[in-house]
């Protein structure tokens, strides 16, 4: 998750300003602190390193049932698929092969879209993070641990 003021990584939610975000430790200080942010950390008994990968990269998709989010939209607001098109300033063609999931709107267009029906469409994807190897396990053994004199 990232800060909401400056997009650093964030660490707790934070009520600033009235607004419930979350921020990075810096940010939290202008404002009062709810609750950490517990870190995601996968089950098993794999070690992960918690900074993220430098070769990881994030990059932005569209939701694939973005479709089905446009139709139960237009339902609500009882538009056919025209008026719906109308409205969003596309034409109904276009609108059509969105719904039926033909098509798949660019992020432009699902940031657009996203405004007009609320929910979020367009999201972020991790890739290029390949495989997190096992941390070895060496240096310490626990037989020092209990050393006794
Ligand atoms: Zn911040």
């Amino acid at each position: 998750m990232e800060c909401d003021l400056c997009g650093k990584p964030a660490t707790v939610i934070a009520t600033i300003e009235g607004a419930r975000l979350s921020a990075c430790p810096a940010c939290a200080r202008h404002g009062t602190i709810i609750r950490p942010i517990p870190m995601a950390a996968p089950k098993g008994t794999k070690r992960q390193i918690s900074a993220p990968d430098p070769k990881e990269e994030l990059i932005e998709t569209v939701r694939q049932d973005v479709g089905k989010l446009l139709q139960q939209h237009r339902e609500k607001l009882k538009l056919n698929q025209e008026q719906f098109a109308a409205k969003l300033q596309i034409r109904a063609s276009t609108y059509n092969h969105y719904e039926s999931g033909a098509v798949v709107p660019d992020t432009v267009m699902a940031r657009k879209l996203e405004r007009i029906l609320g929910v979020p469409l367009v999201v972020h994807v991790k890739v290029g993070a390949g495989v997190v190897k096992n941390e070895e396990r060496r240096g310490m053994t626990m037989g020092d641990f209990f050393k006794k004199a």
